[in-house]
């Protein structure tokens, strides 16, 4: 997932945000997995003798991927999943399979923007739909 690290890079040089080499391996270990990571998984992956990679760290790392728009959490299943288009800027739409935990992103509008109480400024949204992918038996 070359990609996703390339446009990472460019995302945080525009915005200026600071993608440390522990936010970029966290960022790398999400992408390269091709499923929903938990957290515990990205902590048993990273070198744990460093001291830069101790939970809490990890955790703040995730943060500021969720912040910045380069990772998604996936709410119903507690994992993390990378987007495949940083920092896309509106709502992500994801569709997660029951059955295999598999998680598609779509790009989606802008929902929520619309109904939104007055003055309420949106910083992230993530919309979840559930059910079967493509790959999964129909009962
Ligand atoms: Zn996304
Ligand atoms: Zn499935």
């Amino acid at each position: 997932m070359p990609d996703i690290l390339e446009d990472a890079d460019r995302h945080c040089a525009k915005t200026g945000a600071r993608l440390t080499p522990l936010r970029r391996r966290v960022l790398e270990l999400v992408a390269r997995s091709g499923a929903p990571v938990k957290a515990y998984d990205l902590l048993s992956q990273i070198d744990r003798s460093s001291t830069s990679a101790k939970p809490p760290t990890v955790y703040r790392a995730l943060d500021f991927l969720i912040e910045a728009g380069l990772v998604h959490r996936v709410e119903a299943l507690n994992a993390f999943v990378a987007c495949p288009q940083a920092g896309h800027g509106h709502a992500a739409v994801l569709y997660v399979c029951e059955s295999c935990a598999n998680v598609t992103e779509v790009q989606g509008a802008r929902p929520g923007q619309e109904n939104k109480p007055p003055g309420f400024t949106v910083k992230r949204s993530v919309i979840e739909h559930y059910g079967l992918c493509v790959d999964c038996p129909k009962p």
